[in-house]
């Protein structure tokens, strides 16, 4: 009996069904390992098949058609579960499921294998990755067309497999640092109730030449000094690690204590998760799931239309772009011409700013006033950050129900309360972090979810 299966014999009913899970995820990894490989198989077939077979004719359904399947499968089902489970059991879908990561790690081991360059190691990619992935996505009409879904789905891929061959030996350098959903990800996981936990004056007792397994020298893809790991953020949750030095295990933990936990003061007080999060994932992310609900969008466009009509400019009006840039699908009756992108661009634009701008402002005010660094305060936003994302894509998910028949006349009340339940959740995480003026740091928090919940509102009530 190797190691870890002595120390899944050996720990008692008292330390847990969770050690003993974390433990037997490093034990059985080929099995994980082969479930990686299912997945990649799976993604690669529905990521590329439908990208070359004509658009399914108006009858078909979910269940006989490739295309609707693949559709269905990616954006009710992938995305909004994904966001979900990684609140709920942190990064468990890249360190367990993810075909990308899987493959970054995998031609790493055959690669140049070289040290990751200073720019790469920039903050921000995380932020531009985001933004530039879901506004691409909606020129081109990701979530409809399989093209789209392969261009910008399979470019990740290709660009995660490259990065693997240059950089890094049997690691993650992709989904380190250049992912485009790593930072929403690194977020998210901040506040999921179960994570590895270090017991870092344990790992310090332990023999320096101890490992649990002979067998098995950690290999932690995603670059982590695992020692020293206070956060959830950059963990993948694939459990190689779990009773390295007898100072590793998977346990359960009160969602708020990386927030607001003893030590938390210590930890980032970098702007790009601050701003990911205030301007990407509550900015970029809003305006990109309400611009075509919208009645101003139309208002607007309509508006455009007439004046470049006035000046006898018609080519944004008449012409159209390359299905890679913005969406031409005449067969369909559905082609953006340049009015359309350029409006499209501007409304996200436009609600970007408004909304950032004034969740920015609120966090300034209550951070000048109880003596937080802003960016500390946004992250108690996380809660009603990620509601709001999940909200956002729950809605591909009742949509593509409705066409198959299945409505959920309920969806919207149970929306509403959710981003409700996430506001208090956030305001009481802004009560437990200030130290003074807790009342006026809730009262800030709740003013700055205010506008993003009247827009959901707005959608959901009077649209
Ligand atoms: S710290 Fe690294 S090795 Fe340990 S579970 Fe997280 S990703 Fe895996």
């Amino acid at each position: 009996m190797n190691a870890v299966a002595e120390q899944i014999a050996d720990i008692g009913p008292g330390a847990g069904r969770l050690a003993r899970l974390g433990l037997a995820m490093r034990r059985y990894r080929n099995a994980i390992i082969a479930a990686q490989w299912l997945v990649v198989l799976a993604y690669l077939a529905l990521v590329a098949v439908p990208a070359f077979l004509p658009l399914p004719p108006d009858q078909t359904h979910i269940w006989n058609n490739l295309t609707r399947f693949a559709q269905f499968m990616f954006w009710g089902v992938w995305w909004p579960f994904v966001i979900l489970s990684i609140m709920a059991l942190g990064r468990v879908w890249c360190g367990v499921l993810c075909p990308e990561g899987a493959l970054s790690e995998w031609v790493s081991r055959y690669g140049l294998g070289r040290g990751i360059p200073r720019w790469m190691k920039w903050g921000g990619w995380p932020f531009v990755a985001f933004v530039m992935t879901t506004v691409f996505g909606q020129m081109t009409s990701v979530y409809e067309y399989p093209k789209p879904a392969l261009l910008i789905l399979g470019g990740s891929t290709l660009a995660a497999i490259a990065v693997g061959l240059i950089w890094g030996r049997e690691k993650r350098v992709w989904c380190r640092h250049l992912c485009p959903v790593s930072g929403v990800f690194g977020l998210l996981a901040k506040i999921a109730p179960v994570h590895f936990k270090v017991d870092q004056s344990a790992w310090g007792a332990a023999p320096a030449g101890h490992r649990t397994s002979r067998q098995h020298v950690v290999n932690c893809a995603p670059l982590i000094n695992i020692r020293r790991m206070e956060s959830a953020s950059a963990c993948h949750m694939c459990g190689r690690c779990a009773g390295e030095r007898d100072a590793v295990q998977l346990a359960l933990r009160s969602p708020n204590t990386e927030i607001v936990g003893a030590g938390s003061h210590a930890r980032e007080t970098d702007r790009w998760p601050a701003r990911l999060l205030v301007f990407g994932m509550l900015g970029v992310a809003l305006g990109a799931f309400q611009w075509s609900a919208s009645p101003w969008f139309v208002a607007a466009k309509q508006a455009t239309a007439g004046w470049l009509v006035d000046r006898e400019l018609w080519w944004p009006l008449n012409e159209a772009g390359h299905w890679w840039l913005l969406t031409y699908y005449p067969e369909a009756n559905d082609v953006f011409t340049w009015l359309d992108g350029g409006m499209l661009l501007a409304y996200i634009a436009t609600e970007t700013l408004v909304v950032g701008g004034w969740m920015w402002g609120w966090l300034r005010l209550a951070a000048m006033l109880t003596g937080l660094p802003w960016q500390r305060l946004a992250l108690t936003l996380i809660p009603f950050a990620g509601s709001s994302v999940f909200v956002g894509l729950s809605l591909l998910t009742t949509s593509q129900l409705a066409g198959e028949g299945i409505v959920l006349p309920w969806a919207h009340g149970v929306r509403i309360g959710l981003l409700a339940l996430a506001t208090l959740w956030s305001a009481s995480l802004a009560w437990l972090l200030a130290k003074r003026n807790r009342a006026v740091a809730a009262l800030g928090i709740s003013m700055a979810a205010a506008l993003p919940f009247a827009a959901w509102g707005t959608q959901f009530l009077a649209w």
